[in-house]
């Protein structure tokens, strides 16, 4: 086996508010380079986890790793987001009066450049960057669009190609194709399966058509744990799933 192991890795993460058990035990791991969805019924701690991950929460106990080296409960959210997590909020969270190539700009400078982004000169690696993930998101035509033109589906990419200026390692989405056309939603399956492998994909999503559309792996969150995991059919079928989720 050539892996190099989790890219990240929980491990008995038990997180509680006021004595009721967001996570329980929840121990999880995504390969590099691995496209996961995470699905489970409102409440069953998906966005939990990503705070967990992304250092938003503590938790009560556990462990969270990042690669091998990377001990995630030893670190404040900007370092993490710094070692290469980003994670995209479900809603799109993109500067409407900005062009989207200064959304992309924006994005490269990161939290403490932005006043002095806008305006100063771009490098010509700068450039081709933003043109690369212009690309890459499929809005190379709509680079000097004012950013709160678009439509919804091509506010969700931008905010993706956002995350991708930072060149992370993992991407964590929340989901991505909430308020999309069918049409929509088959480009944006196409990005994130394309996204896999060069970067780890983690999306949490409710739309089981999604979800079946770029799923290799499929993990059904549950009152905080892992209630089942394997191929889009192989969840769907165990009972237990059908009982507390698919059968809602
Ligand atoms: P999901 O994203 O799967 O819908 P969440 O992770 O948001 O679930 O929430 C898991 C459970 O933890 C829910 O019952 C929710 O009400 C509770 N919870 C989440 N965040 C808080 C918080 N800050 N304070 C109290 N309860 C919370
Ligand atoms: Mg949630």
């Amino acid at each position: 086996d050539t892996r190099h192991g989790p890219i990240l890795y929980l491990e008995d993460v038990t997180v509680s508010f006021d004595g009721f058990r967001a996570l329980d035990e929840l121990t999880l791991y995504i390969d590099d380079g691995e496209l996961r969805c995470i699905i489970g019924p409102n409440g069953a701690g998906k966005s939990t986890m990503m705070d967990v991950i992304t250092g938003r929460t503590r938790p009560d106990h556990g462990a969270a790793w990042f690669g091998q080296r990377l001990d995630l409960l030893r670190m404040d959210e900007t370092e993490i987001a710094r070692a290469g997590i980003g994670r995209k909020f479900q809603k799109p969270t993109v500067f409407p009066n900005h062009r989207v190539v200064e959304n992309l700009e924006l994005a490269m400078a990161g939290p403490r450049g932005v006043w002095s982004a806008l305006g100063a000169r771009l490098s010509v690696e700068g450039r081709d960057r933003i043109d690369s993930v212009l690309e890459e998101i499929g809005l190379g035509e709509a680079g000097y669009e004012l950013a709160g033109k678009l439509s919804h589906g091509q506010k969700q990419w931008l905010e993706i190609g956002m995350l991708l200026m930072q060149d992370p390692r993992v991407l964590l989405v929340d989901e991505p194709v909430a308020g999309m056309t069918h049409q929509e939603m088959d480009r944006t399956a196409e990005l994130l399966t394309r996204l896999a492998g060069r970067h780890s994909v983690v999306v949490v999503e409710h739309d089981m058509e999604f979800v079946r559309s770029i799923a290799r792996q499929v993990t059904v969150l549950h009152q905080g744990a892992v209630l089942a995991e394997g191929s889009m059919d192989e969840v769907q079928s165990d009972p237990r799933v059908v009982e507390v989720y698919l059968g809602e």
